[in-house]
């Protein structure tokens, strides 16, 4: 997440939404896997990047939180993030040949490379930014942005996205003013199981899941 105030110094200054067209095609990246090394601490993942690599590998959050993601605090709350191995920060999903092993599942971070987000509260809304010099390619096409992201349900996962980003806000919100050592731990083991374990139902989405599980999830934490 970017402040606007950042934007200028990483990007060309323009936001784009996700009708615009924007130089981000890569066309492929064609023999190159620059951004998946020294990403150590760089791609937080939500609870829905979560789900999509539980998919991709069949491992619980546990075994996951293991094997592939490590949890960095910020503030008094731990977050997901990919973990990576080596001196040059690989991806631990990034395979022999170089490619990744979890491509149709990327996390969210990784879909939008060379693009990112930048977040407004009123309204709250996300626009896109295009991060100047981060592909190591010298020439990018232009392309719409919502197809460069190519994710299913691109207007439920927007939503989702949204909701999540006030979540993280207001709980981290709520531990600044928590004294107690204990209880904040608490809290932030709570946040991690309930949600980066979504099981959806037979019959739901994880979005259906993540928002049937919502108002038990806030009234817990103590967040709005
Ligand atoms: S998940 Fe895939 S695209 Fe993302 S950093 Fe790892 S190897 Fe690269
Ligand atoms: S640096 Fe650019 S071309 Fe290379 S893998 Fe990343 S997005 Fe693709």
């Amino acid at each position: 997440m970017k402040k606007i105030d950042d934007l200028m110094t990483i990007s060309n200054g323009r936001l784009y939404t996700e009708k615009d067209h924007v130089k981000a095609d890569t066309s492929g990246c064609v023999l190159c896997h620059a951004c998946c090394l020294g990403i150590d601490g760089m791609v937080e993942l939500n609870p829905y990047d979560v789900f999509q690599l539980r998919n991709a590998t069949n491992l619980t959050f546990e075994a996951l939180n293991h094997q592939h993601v490590t949890t960095i605090p910020d503030g008094k709350l731990m977050i997901p993030h990919l973990k990576t191995i080596g001196s040059d920060e690989r991806c631990t999903f990034l395979n022999v040949d170089n490619r990744c092993d979890v491509h149709g599942f990327r996390p969210s971070t990784c879909r939008l490379f060379p693009l990112g987000r930048v977040y407004t509260d009123m309204p709250n809304d996300f626009k896109y930014f295009l991060q100047i010099g981060a592909c190591v390619k010298p020439i990018l096409k232009l392309i719409p942005v919502d197809k460069w992201i190519a994710i299913d349900d691109y207007e439920e996962n927007k939503k989702f996205i949204l909701s999540w980003y006030q979540i993280v806000k207001a709980l981290k919100f709520r531990l600044k003013f928590e004294h107690d050592t204990q209880t904040a731990n608490k809290l932030s083991q709570y946040f991690l199981t309930t949600f980066f374990s979504i099981d959806p139902g037979a019959e739901e989405t994880f979005y259906d899941a993540y928002y049937r599980q919502l108002p038990e999830a806030k009234k817990t934490l103590g967040i709005l």
